[in-house]
């Protein structure tokens, strides 16, 4: 459950020797970020169980995810498992688990995760079992600029540091270390990846990302990969659904065109004038310059042509929704009831698109009293339309993104 990250757990000061040893502490966060001395029979044992009473309680469940590690650097420093890296241990206990599973004749497949520390595959250890197993590989600190890309042969993948890692943020490394883990494990495999966790709040047109997705959905063979999971908000609908609908039909087939996919969903959402709705969504995804907001956001500090452009996009959103406003206004009578709702909801949006990129473009040029106001207009502006936007935009996560929203 995604509140187990800020949860509180209990340990008894008995048990305290189960938990992660880092820099001399005995690590305690929330439950999905505390990790556990590996090293230790006991902690492999009781984990084996607890999963397998889980299959076994839940035969309704064919695939399991056992995952570790949603930190990087929380590794155990212990004697028992310091010379180990952390995959060599988790692959130990997926081993355990598969004998405690074939024992109980439980036929639940287990799904490993490829991620954050774990990015490293074993050194030691191998699957013994490959028909228990599916592989995720999750590149979570990758960009979304440029699609999946198989490594040039020469690529030099950082080495493992115990607790001093890096997890690669360049797309070529991460299907690098992939690729090691298919040597270790060539079985069954799919991505699980986040382009609508937050990018998406980037991309208030929610279509410039699409080429991105469609291009990494068509890559996953060359991956070796046979699927792909969205890792996102579920409320991501507003303004539109169009990325869902075409997540969904270019994992069917990923031959088909995006442009053609939009047509279809456009056509029905919005009934005569989808077209001109379309090319709307269009202009927002490339004023609002979702690559270069999401780059920012890892710290990018440099003020160069790419800045300038961005900068200069987000001073036209203004005029590009009033330039359009008169095509929703026409639009909001129209007696079909889903195309309907879809033009009040671009009605909404067009406010909050204004309003958002006054707070980017103040945040971009560090003009703080400004963006401070523009959030605090914002939030207020949520709050006034949130009868319309509640089952269709998570405006708690939109706030996580952006801190000053209120
Ligand atoms: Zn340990």
């Amino acid at each position: 459950m995604e509140c187990d990250h800020w949860g509180n757990i209990t340990v008894p000061e008995n048990q305290t020797e189960l938990l992660s040893l880092v820099n001399g502490e005995r690590l305690r966060g929330g439950p999905t970020t505390t990790e556990l001395c590996y090293g230790n029979p006991q902690v492999r044992t009781r984990l084996v169980h607890l999963i397998s009473d889980y299959a076994e309680t839940h035969p309704e469940v064919d695939y399991l995810h056992f995952w570790l590690d949603d930190r990087t650097n929380n590794t155990c420093e212990c004697d028992l498992c310091r010379h180990k890296r952390v995959s060599d241990h988790y692959i130990k206990i997926l081993n355990d688990l598969d004998t405690e599973l074939t024992e109980r004749n439980i036929p639940t497949r287990i799904v490993f995760l490829i991620y954050s520390d774990l990015i490293w595959p074993p050194e030691e250890e191998k699957l013994i079992n490959k028909d228990r197993f599916a592989l995720m590989f999750a590149p979570i600190a990758r960009f979304y600029n440029e699609p999946y890309e198989l490594p040039a042969e020469d690529i030099d993948l950082p080495p493992y540091q115990m607790n001093e890692n890096k997890p690669p943020s360049n797309i070529q490394q991460l299907v690098g270390f992939l690729q090691k883990w298919q040597e270790a494990f060539p079985g069954p495999g799919f991505a699980y990846d986040y382009h609508m966790w937050y990018f998406h709040f980037y991309d208030q047109g929610y279509y410039g990302y699409l080429n991105l997705l469609a291009e990494d959905i068509r890559r996953l063979a060359d991956l070796k990969l046979d699927g792909f999971v969205s890792c996102q908000m579920q409320k991501t609908f507003f303004p539109h659904g169009l990325p869902h609908f075409a997540n969904a039909r270019l994992l069917w087939n990923p031959g088909n065109s995006v442009d053609e996919l939009a047509g279809y969903y456009f056509k029905g959402s919005f009934g005569e004038e989808w077209n001109e709705a379309l090319d709307y969504m269009k202009t927002l995804s490339d004023l609002f310059s979702p690559e270069y907001f999401y780059g920012k956001k890892r710290g990018r500090k440099v003020d160069d042509a790419e800045t300038q452009e961005a900068r200069a996009k987000l001073s036209k959103v203004k005029d590009a929704v009033s330039e359009f406003y008169p095509v929703i206004e026409r639009n909001l009578d129209v007696e079909n009831s889903v195309q309907n709702l879809s033009w009040k909801l671009l009605e909404v949006h067009s406010g909050m698109v204004v309003i958002m990129a006054e707070a980017l473009l103040a945040r971009d040029e560090s003009r703080s009293e400004d963006e401070k106001a523009a959030w605090e207009d914002l939030g207020g502006y949520f709050v006034e339309h949130e009868d319309i936007t509640e089952n269709l935009f998570d405006v708690w996560s939109f706030k996580r993104i952006f801190p000053l929203l209120r």
